[in-house]
């Protein structure tokens, strides 16, 4: 009986290995869907990040040509240094930062990291240039290791480790009864917001790249969390270019230039003292979260009273 179960089990291993490879590919494939539209030129060279000065030059794209999205915006983020974008809901946010993926081709205008035109790169070393912690983390089906890994395959145990530690998940791992050899996922752990966003730093940190984007959760954190996981993200991105795609207005004031966007154009741009001082968007808005802020300081107050 032992001599029959052992290959039925094996069976049973190898079938569950290849349906996980199948559900891993075809997740993959959904992520990279956006890959297969947008080729290399066949000239393409590598990318030279040197510095990761970002330039957006008159950029104009829409999902559907005949409704833009971006209507000529220009900015520059210097190297080191760190851009923040706010805007209500829609305005074409994320949508920047889908183009500095080159997820899309612009329409017109042009998009430059150190003066190199990032439509004629190869996309590979563009990627390679950029660390994103997205809105929604995606993580694949396996262990916590693999998925912190992820962003730079060779890393070894220690060096996982390490970035853990800066993205202050390595005392949460090491709680786990497997550790870093935990599942995660769809059919393993559930992380929660906060600790998925800690999971993408990780492999950001790991990535080491010159360009940091960083599209802030909106309602998935609390404010507790959110504070706290702005504090490991400003220690990771201190002196490489950051963009920040925000909704709390906290996260911003430390920002080297804020851009205001408003249905796909620039509204007004400024530094954080600058931009109260022209009681214009930006002053409502700060006004409008403090306003927030102050009610459910209130109401938690209340609630630890009870
Ligand atoms: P924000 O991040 O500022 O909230 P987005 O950049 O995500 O805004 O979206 C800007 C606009 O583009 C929205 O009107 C949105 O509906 C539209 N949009 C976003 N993604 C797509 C897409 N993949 N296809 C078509 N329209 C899209
Ligand atoms: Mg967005």
């Amino acid at each position: 009986l032992l001599q029959l179960a052992m290959p039925l089990n094996f069976l049973g291993f190898v079938y569950r290995e290849i349906r996980q490879a199948l559900i891993d590919m075809h997740t993959m494939f959904e992520l990279l869907h956006k890959d297969l539209e947008i080729k290399d030129v066949s000239n393409a060279s590598e990318l030279q990040v040197n510095g990761g000065e970002i330039r957006f030059e008159d950029c104009t794209f829409g999902y559907d040509e005949r409704r833009p999205i971006l209507k000529g915006v220009s900015f520059t983020v210097p190297a080191g240094k760190k851009l923040a974008i706010v805007g209500s809901s829609g305005a074409g946010k994320s949508t920047i930062s889908r183009l500095l993926f080159r997820f899309y081709d612009l329409d017109s205008g042009k998009i430059t990291i150190d003066d190199h035109d990032i439509s004629q790169v190869q996309q590979a070393s563009l990627r390679q240039a950029i660390g994103i912690v997205p809105q929604d983390t995606v993580l694949f089906n396996d262990t916590i290791f693999y998925n912190i890994a992820y962003g730079r395959p060779s890393a070894s145990r220690e060096e996982v480790e390490a970035a853990a530690k800066l993205a202050k998940i390595h005392d949460f791992v090491m709680s786990l009864p497997d550790g870093y050899d935990s599942t995660v996922g769809e059919r393993g752990l559930k992380l929660s917001g906060g600790e998925k966003q800690r999971v993408a730093i990780a492999r950001t940190v790991l990535k080491n790249p010159a360009i940091m984007l960083f599209d802030e959760a909106t309602s998935a954190l609390d404010s507790k969390t959110e504070q706290d996981i702005q504090a490991s993200l400003n220690d990771v991105s201190k002196d490489r270019t950051t963009l920040v795609i925000a909704h709390r207005l906290s996260t911003v004031v430390d920002a080297d230039e804020i851009i205001v966007l408003e249905q796909g154009q620039i509204a007004e741009r400024g530094t954080h003292n600058g931009l109260l001082k022209k009681s214009g968007l930006y002053a409502e808005m700060w006004r409008r979260q403090l306003e927030v802020a102050q009610k459910v300081a209130e109401v938690e107050k209340a609630a630890e009273g009870e």
